[in-house]
């Protein structure tokens, strides 16, 4: 049983950016085609949006967890890989963080994306030369700075 608290996380809806790190090689389904892609080890960055029950909170707090069943194409990666954080913007839109981190390199076209018509992919490749303060200044847009969530060192409980 893992647990996950996000004090820090802002209540109500918004969009946030989930930044997982990938320590092997990984084949991840492409639900729906039955396409499968792979992945290099190193860091991805997924955008995606709480706008239904729970907001933020409940989303971030599912997306830290491990024992999960698969739903969404990033399922794949916050199970096999290792979520570090994310980082929550009130009221934001996946889509624009997408274009706002729009200088990283895509890994798979359609990933995460499957019912957006704007973006090539809700899946981005974070390249270790690249700061953490570039992408929260890219995020920010010259406006408020979003709130990063940390993944606690302490994931599991001991019941
Ligand atoms: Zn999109």
């Amino acid at each position: 049983m893992t647990s996950v608290s996000l004090p820090a996380c802002p209540a109500g809806p918004g969009a946030y950016v989930v930044a997982i790190a990938v320590a092997a090689p990984l084949t991840v389904r492409l639900v729906g085609g039955g396409l499968s892609a792979r992945l290099r080890p190193g860091r991805y960055l997924y955008c995606g949006s709480a706008y239904g029950p729970g907001g933020l909170q409940a989303r971030l707090a599912r997306h830290f967890r491990k024992d999960k069943s698969i739903r969404w194409h990033v399922d794949q990666l916050t199970t096999a890989g290792e979520v570090k954080g994310a980082w929550a913007v009130t009221l934001g839109n996946e889509c624009e963080l997408v274009e706002r981190l729009g200088f990283l390199p895509v890994p798979i076209d359609g990933f995460g994306a499957t019912d957006c018509t704007h973006c090539r992919s809700h899946l981005l490749r974070w390249p270790s030369r690249v700061p953490a303060r570039t992408i929260r200044a890219a995020l920010a847009a010259g406006g408020e700075p979003p709130v990063w969530l940390r993944v606690s060192p302490t994931r599991r409980s001991r019941a």
